[in-house]
């Protein structure tokens, strides 16, 4: 128990702003690379508010939360419970880029 934070290796950073993101294949015929801002775990992340959200290139994934797993991302497709406990993210979008320098 001497390492809790494990090894993580579905973390990666966005290669493009380097925000901390959970990076995975999604799907087994068709597998989609899906990139999410990790929220903490407790937050709610209602489907339907989420999916609001949603654009035509920005899916919602669902994220399950279970305590002795990895985390896996799910594909949501249409008729996805709208009541599912888990949490929903889109995709990770960079924010836009900072001024170069702030001093
Ligand atoms: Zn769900
Ligand atoms: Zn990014």
């Amino acid at each position: 128990m001497s390492r809790a934070r494990g090894r993580g290796n579905d973390d990666s950073r966005c290669p493009a702003c380097g925000a901390h993101t959970l990076a995975q294949w999604v799907g087994h015929t068709a597998a989609l690379r899906a990139r999410v801002d990790l929220p903490p775990p407790g937050e709610t992340r209602p489907y339907d508010t989420t999916a609001a959200d949603a654009e035509p290139n920005r899916l919602v994934w669902c994220l399950p939360r279970q305590s002795y797993r990895p985390l896996r991302l799910r594909w949501t497709a249409r008729g996805h419970p709208p009541d599912c406990p888990h949490q929903h993210l889109l995709d990770h979008q960079c924010p836009p880029a900072e001024p170069a320098t702030i001093f």
